[in-house]
């Protein structure tokens, strides 16, 4: 296999803001969205362990699954080029056309082959009928489940913690953005503490899942799951929230989007306004990456 070049650990910044300050609070940023071009953020983390594994038990294609905007499958698709490993997605509801998403083409353009099944076969997944008859066409294929997340992907995300830790920086709390809940899990079997900033609406069932994932010993960190700034659902977002992207972009130079961090750090900026950290309490934020779903500004 050719391992892609990484940029491995990923950089640690320190954010200076006129909030943090009066908050008594220190935020650093774990800049994970520069781990690669295309395979960045915790995308990287959830499949290190996945593609190590399936290598070792000589596969030589990687399943997975996602839907039409699934950075997961931007992420494995461009993985499996570099590496030189066959992928498939197995995409819900959609056909492949010139009019397909950005993220669809992407995959296309870097070799993924792409089976489109519609949602109520993909509800089945794993136990469809239709999805075992396509793994039995693949033998030798190794499947990575929906978001990346499986225990192995707990691993990998646990490495963020090491590498903070390497940096001589220690938080109070990591403050991750949470979709499927694996990143969250990652570092709470870690034994760190997260605040994780959900992106569904009605998420609460998130508390369930991200336990399901840790195993109970060693005792894990604490979760703080907070549920209010989904901004109306996964992928939905507001003028607010794209005007606090744009603010936190041109005051720190670093680029966000609608869908995962621009919703965590506008959680991160609302709590640490609410004073609910105490002062001194050291925040290690995760740029989980994302940035080719970043919305485009319109052409006129
Ligand atoms: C997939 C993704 C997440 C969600 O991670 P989970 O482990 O599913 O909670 C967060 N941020 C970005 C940028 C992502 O692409």
């Amino acid at each position: 296999m050719n391992y892609p070049d990484l940029r491995l650990p990923s950089p640690v910044r320190l954010l200076a803001d006129p909030v943090f300050e009066d908050a008594g609070v220190t935020v650093y940023l774990k800049r994970d969205d520069l781990i690669h071009p295309e395979i960045s953020g915790n995308k990287w983390r959830k499949l290190k362990y996945n593609v190590l594994r399936a290598i070792r038990q000589q596969s030589d294609t990687l399943v997975t699954f996602g839907g039409a905007y699934s950075n997961h499958l931007f992420a494995l698709a461009s993985f499996g080029q570099m590496a030189g490993i066959r992928t498939v997605g197995i995409v819900r509801g959609e056909e492949l056309s010139p009019s397909s998403s950005p993220t669809l083409l992407h995959c296309a353009a870097r070799g993924m082959e792409l089976h489109f099944i519609t949602r109520s076969e993909y509800r089945l997944k794993e136990s469809g009928g239709y999805f075992r008859s396509l793994i039995k066409k693949m033998p030798g294929s190794f499947v990575i489940p929906e978001g990346g997340t499986n225990q192995l992907a707990l691993e990998g995300v646990g490495e963020i913690a090491d590498e903070s830790e390497q940096a001589g920086i220690v938080p109070d709390y990591y403050v991750v953005p949470s979709g499927t809940g694996g990143t969250a899990a990652g570092l709470l079997q870690k034994g760190k503490n997260v605040v994780a900033v959900a992106v569904l609406k009605n998420a609460g069932f998130l508390e369930a899942d991200i336990r399901k994932w840790i195993d109970p010993s060693p005792p894990s960190g604490t979760l703080n799951l907070r549920l209010d700034y989904h901004f109306g659902g996964y992928g939905k977002y507001s003028r607010e929230l794209l005007d606090f992207i744009e603010g936190f972009e041109s005051r720190h130079h670093i680029a966000l989007e609608q869908v995962y961090t621009g919703k965590m750090f506008y959680g991160l900026y609302d709590l640490i306004k609410r004073d609910y950290f105490a002062k001194g309490t050291v925040l290690m934020a995760v740029h989980t990456g994302g940035l080719q779903g970043k919305l485009q500004p319109k052409s006129s």
